[in-house]
């Protein structure tokens, strides 16, 4: 038996639609802009560029959302989650969705807008941005041998009620299985992997109190409360 120094820690699961089992998080990759957020924008010749969170941010969407230290603009972003099953590298696109995908989900990429633009200016890395505790929440991974491989449908954000984020996957500037693939011939998918697709226009702020609902058509729906400081 293995003598870890100190007990080893648990992994990060997920529940999973209809089903005990839990859905073991390995690690969390988030593509950057991939819907068109104003109308007349050119279509990108170039892949997206993609950003990690650990798998530790991620939380089950659900309950209290605490509002993050360091930031004073603390920013949603609603996205489909897609779920790796079976790894690999170099996939092809049709291998992705026969083969490399367990399932699908609602999450939210929740950001330190600030910390970003200080990035972005600056050139630094943006794990200060994103790869923070609970900025990862995402709903139950519901199995693609239930849901099939969604190309289109609604996905939304509502703050109090008001919707701030509307969209339709159909518009995804880059499809699912090309992304997938994308990836994996930049680096080995593992089982477990979690990939949060991109986010559609109407980003912004949240603040102690809000409550945000949000989800993807025939996927899943959730509402979070954000509440006033740090959580345990
Ligand atoms: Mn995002």
């Amino acid at each position: 038996m293995t003598d870890f120094a100190f007990p080893a820690p648990a992994p990060t699961t997920l529940p999973i639609a209809g089903s005990s089992a839990l859905f073991p998080v390995a690690r969390v990759f988030c593509i950057g802009r991939n819907y068109r957020w104003r109308a007349d924008e050119p279509a990108p010749r170039d892949m997206p560029a993609w950003f990690m969170k650990p798998a530790s941010a991620v939380v089950p969407a659900s309950g209290t959302l605490p509002y993050p230290a360091g930031t004073e603009d603390f920013c949603h972003e609603i996205e489909l989650v897609v779920a790796i099953g079976r790894g690999g590298r170099d996939l092809t696109p049709a291998h992705v969705e026969a083969q490399a995908i367990w399932g699908y989900a609602a999450g939210l990429d929740l950001t330190r807008r600030d910390l970003q633009q200080q990035a972005k200016l600056a050139g630094g890395p943006w794990e200060p941005a994103k790869a923070f505790d609970h900025s990862a929440p995402c709903s139950p991974i519901v199995p693609a041998a239930a849901c099939g491989h969604p190309r289109q449908g609604a996905l939304w954000l509502a703050v109090n009620g008001v919707e701030r984020q509307r969209a339709d996957l159909s518009a995804l500037l880059w499809p699912v299985p090309e992304l997938v693939a994308m990836l994996s011939r930049s680096v080995t998918l593992m089982p477990g992997d979690l990939i949060y697709t991109g986010t559609p226009a109407g980003v912004g702020p949240l603040l102690p109190g809000d409550v945000v609902s949000a989800g993807v058509a025939g996927i899943g729906q959730f509402s979070m409360t954000v509440t006033g400081g740090r959580a345990a």
